[in-house]
């Protein structure tokens, strides 16, 4: 991997990024579920979850290095949002792909565990913190959307203790791990029962069978 191009710190351009996929679909889950938007997948992530559904990312170097502009210029002009999502995105600097997808008039929602530096110009932030690498201060500050994954009952703390870090704006959604949907469904019902400011979050592009 070119290290010169590997970075969370602001003050260096991403003139290349790993691009794992692209593709035009409909955004599945959280806030924006049912939208037709266009995918970026960056390769590269180190958190680590061991439930990942997309551990194929994690190997920046397993992805073909493409330039900004060779990746901007896959997006079909029809298409108003552009999703960057991974692997975890924010591993690199994202000014100079926000810069170019506004150029051509785009919308762009990133989706981002927030453990790195922030960087890029986004319309719409979701943080989706893990707890093997908590979000940086600036990714609560900036969410639009806090989407926690339940796995398991501890996560309910988990999200209760997100939830107050992010502004009083943020919607707040509760998504089940896609393997687990079953056995915590009945308890994020109730969760949401009691706490009516979380919503439910479903993968429905899984359950429609969009990618
Ligand atoms: Fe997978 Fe996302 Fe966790 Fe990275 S942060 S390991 S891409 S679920």
């Amino acid at each position: 991997m070119n290290q010169d191009i590997r970075s969370n710190k602001t003050t260096e351009i991403a003139t290349q990024l790993p691009l794992m996929e692209a593709f035009d679909t409909i955004q599945g889950e959280g806030y924006h579920s049912g939208k037709a938007a266009y995918f970026i997948r960056l390769g590269g992530c180190d958190v680590g979850c061991h439930w990942c559904d997309v551990k194929e990312s994690w190997d920046a170097d397993a992805h073909t290095y493409l330039s900004v502009r060779d990746i901007v210029d896959q997006v079909p002009k029809k298409r108003d949002l552009v999703v960057i999502t991974g692997g975890e995105p924010l591993m690199w600097n994202l000014d100079d792909l926000t810069k170019e997808l506004k150029k051509r008039g785009k919308k762009i929602h990133l989706e981002t565990s927030g453990a790195y530096t922030v960087s890029g110009r986004w319309d719409w932030f979701c943080l989706s913190p893990k707890k093997r690498k908590l979000p940086v201060k600036e990714a609560y500050a900036l969410a639009n959307e806090l989407k926690i994954i339940v796995y398991n009952n501890s996560d309910f703390k988990f999200a209760v203790n997100e939830g107050q870090k992010v502004s009083d704006e943020c919607k707040l959604l509760l998504q089940p791990e896609w393997s687990r949907r079953d056995k915590v469904m009945p308890n994020i019902i109730d969760f949401v029962k009691k706490y009516p400011q979380w919503v439910i979050s479903l993968q429905t592009h899984k359950y429609i069978g969009a990618p």
